[in-house]
């Protein structure tokens, strides 16, 4: 049996390795520099554990919380492995004894937290220079980058390793990085032609659901009740949000606690290590809440706010069902919340940055509104080929239904080829259904295409551009602003009169109608007497056949 085979089952009590785990470690005990990136709870600790049982010499792990990091010392101390972590937690003489024990080579693994590279200078790095290292792990990398959702300027400290410790292979893992910022990753820990490693990030266990966000706490109350048995995590966007969530649950009977970032250190550790024992039930949290955290038995994973991009959410629901258990991750989403969020993306003075949260944003807002597998979306955005049709998403679960969307589209159309396809879709909408937006010009007014969506509510027209968007009946260019224009496609629904059919889903397009809520814009007359606006379109209709121009 190989060494490291027999190291997994003597140290941890597993039969065998998960796919890229082999390969992680038998890349590692060649000493060559590795990038792991593999989904939450895919196993990427054995990764740095078993090399470091395999190789002679200490394994420092840098790692970023220290809650977790006590954790996982006593988890291995408890398997028979010497291991300890240094951090801003313990007092100078258990610092000097761990630092004894590591100049006598006593310890397998070492995990310092970030904070402890940068002190004094990075220190650190010059102190364990006359010490037998088998290896570097940087656990969670992606704090590493500036692309990454999480930046951590002690990370930067981890840029020197490579130069001060050539011999020494790297290893470094995340859960969370797109193409650039796994590059980036890559640059910033300057890993020699690393071996990488990518997992299929797909977790079949976790079901998705996206739900409009309204009477989320009677919502989250009934599925508590209806789940009575299940622990699980409801995340909020502030501190304040988290607090009273817990305790209205409180209030109604449920065990529920909040955690987040103002809360001491102390006390944090302590609901963390009460929800791992079942002793709390619901944990309400910010984002700050979860890093690492191995409860193997969370059954659901609420957003009661909407995660700022889709790594959050994706590693936040990822906390869900470690167990391969069937668990549900449920996001509420309203369009007041990315109202919201995209005030917090825009950071002054830096475009780039600045211009990639807006994205980032954009694309969690369209997993949340698109009509599309939820699952597909999750797996494409981590460029890994989905086919669809997953089966427990809430869009795979619902009914369709067929939707002549050729008239609206037309008007729609119209509206983009009137005001000569310079505007975005939030004008568009404002044109379309008489919205006193404050763009809306005199010119603008004096259009025939001017208030004809008045038929439908801002969701629908929202709505209808996407799935148009979706179908090539539209084209939506994102740079800093999004600017609709017209496709082959859509010249022939214009011009000649090609029927455009859509699907739907039933209780999805509810969802999403109710979604979004429409207080600026007030009702006006025509959409309360829909006869008087079909007059209208037939009038306009016939109009626009006499002058071969689009009919609205
Ligand atoms: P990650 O750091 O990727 O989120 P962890 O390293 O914390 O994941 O592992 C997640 C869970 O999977 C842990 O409970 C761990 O014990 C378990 N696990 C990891 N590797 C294996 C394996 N080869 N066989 C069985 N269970 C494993
Ligand atoms: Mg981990
Ligand atoms: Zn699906």
């Amino acid at each position: 049996m190989e060494i490291s085979t027999q190291i997994l089952q003597q140290y941890f009590g597993y039969d065998s390795f998960r796919p890229n785990q082999a390969s992680a470690v038998k890349n590692v005990i060649a000493k060559k520099d590795t990038f792991v990136l593999m989904p939450t709870g895919g196993g990427k600790s054995l990764c740095y554990q078993v090399p470091a049982l395999a190789l002679d010499g200490t394994a420092i792990v840098v790692s970023p919380l220290i809650a977790l990091m006590k954790d996982q010392v006593d988890a291995l101390r408890a398997n028979g492995v010497s291991a300890a972590y240094m951090n801003s937690s313990m007092n100078p003489l258990e610092q000097n004894e761990t630092f004894h024990q590591l100049k006598e080579g006593k310890l397998k693994l070492l995990y310092v937290a970030p904070e402890k590279l940068s002190a004094d200078n990075g220190s650190f790095l010059n102190l364990i220079k006359g010490i037998n290292i088998s290896l570097f792990a940087v656990d969670e990398a992606h704090c590493v980058s500036h692309w990454g959702h999480d930046f951590r300027p002690d990370y930067l400290f981890l840029n020197g390793l490579k130069r001060q410790f050539p011999q020494i292979p790297i290893i470094a893992l995340t859960a969370s990085a797109d193409e650039i910022t796994r590059q980036d990753i890559i640059k910033q820990l300057n890993l020699q032609q690393p071996t990488v490693l990518i997992s299929s990030f797909d977790r079949p266990n976790i079901k998705y659901f996206v739900q409009p966000k309204q009477s989320v706490l009677s919502h989250i109350i009934q599925y508590l009740n209806d789940h009575p048995n299940d622990s699980g995590i409801i995340y909020c966007l502030s501190r304040r949000g988290t607090e009273d969530m817990a305790n209205n649950l409180k209030e109604n009977g449920i065990n529920a606690a909040f955690y987040h970032a103002g809360i001491s250190s102390l006390e944090r550790a302590q609901i963390q290590d009460d929800f791992i024992k079942d002793k709390i039930r619901v944990m309400v949290a910010t984002i700050a809440f979860g890093m690492g955290i191995d409860k193997s038995n969370v059954r659901f994973v609420i957003h009661a706010d909407l995660p700022k991009n889709i790594e959050s959410y994706y590693q936040e629901t990822g906390r869900a069902g470690r167990d391969s258990l069937p668990s549900e991750a449920i996001l509420f989403y309203s369009n007041a919340d990315v109202m919201k969020l995209k005030k917090f993306a825009v950071i002054e003075g830096n475009e780039e940055q600045s211009t990639l949260m807006l994205r980032k944003l954009q694309q969690m807002t369209d997993f949340a509104e698109m009509q599309k597998c939820r699952r597909q979306y999750l797996m494409e955005y981590f460029g890994e080929p989905h086919p669809g049709n997953c089966n427990s998403c809430d869009y795979c679960l619902s009914d369709f239904e067929n939707w002549d969307a050729t008239i609206d589209a037309q008007k729609l159309l119209s509206a983009v080829f009137r005001l000569k396809e310079r505007y975005g879709k939030n004008l568009i909408i404002d044109f379309l259904r008489e919205s006193k937006g404050a763009k809306i010009t005199d010119y603008m007014r004096s259009l025939p295409t001017y208030g004809i969506g008045n038929n439908a509510d801002r969701t629908y027209w929202h709505n209808l551009i996407k799935q148009l968007v979706i179908n090539d009946f539209l084209h939506e260019s994102n740079e800093e602003f999004s600017v609709l224009k017209l496709t082959e496609k859509s010249k022939e629904v214009l011009f000649n009169k090609k029927k455009v059919n859509l699907q739907k889903v039933k209780e999805l397009a509810k969802a999403v109608t109710v979604a979004e809520i429409e207080t600026s814009y007030p009702k006006n007359e025509i959409a309360e007497h829909p006869e008087l606006f079909d007059e209208l379109r037939v009038l306009r209709r016939q109009q626009a056949e006499k002058e071969n121009v689009p009919p609205y």
